[in-house]
């Protein structure tokens, strides 16, 4: 699609499977960053897109895609790229890559698990990345798992797969398994605005 590409979710039985090996104590630095630059990378493309923004194909220059103009030249020096407001859309639409309400926890992730150095560290990062949820501003209520934006399946795989991702932070386990509750009832319409369970 004009050249412009975005970072692929990432297969989830990889993080199921560093998760094992992490619990085993056989986990080490090569095996946490195939997964955590992994889940990087595809942060960062749901960043520049929240930000209408992208990386030049061309010349790996990156820079702001007017949302009103028909189309925006790359400003690098003597770089002939130009992207059409129609083709940037297209470019991320239906692809998972809208942040939703979920922009907090992919910011934090973004910043802090470059500068991470422990394999401990940079697990608690995913571990909290990974078990993060879009929340309905209004309501402050759940409404899916941010997981769905990086890796592959269905709300219901996810969150089966995201279950058994634990182990690392015990009370954001206990949250998790509450928080996705809530999400259910209320995707089922079980729950009032505010929260409050039906009678
Ligand atoms: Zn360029």
């Amino acid at each position: 699609m004009n050249g412009v590409k975005w970072s692929p979710k990432i297969d989830p039985y990889k993080v199921v499977a560093l998760y094992r090996k992490f619990m085993d104590g056989q986990a080490d630095m090569a095996d946490v960053d195939d997964v955590g630059i992994g889940l990087h990378l595809r942060v960062k493309s749901i960043l520049l897109v929240a930000e209408w923004r992208l990386v030049c194909p061309e010349c790996g220059r990156e820079f702001q895609v007017s949302s009103s103009e028909p189309a925006t030249n790359c400003p690098g020096p003597g770089c002939s790229f130009s992207i059409p407001r129609e083709k940037y859309l297209a470019s991320w639409r239906h692809r998972d890559l809208w942040r939703g309400k979920a922009l907090p926890a992919f910011e934090e992730y973004y910043a802090r698990y470059p500068v991470a150095r422990t394999i401990g560290e940079k697990m608690v990062l995913i571990d909290t990345l990974v078990h993060s949820f879009h929340f309905d501003l209004v309501e402050n209520l759940p409404n899916r798992c941010a997981a769905n934006n990086l890796m592959e399946g269905s709300l219901k795989q996810v969150v089966d797969i995201l279950d058994r991702l634990s182990g690392i932070q015990p009370e954001n386990d206990r949250v998790f398994r509450e928080t996705v509750d809530l999400m259910w009832r209320r995707r089922r319409g079980q729950l009032e605005p505010k929260g409050k369970p039906r009678p």
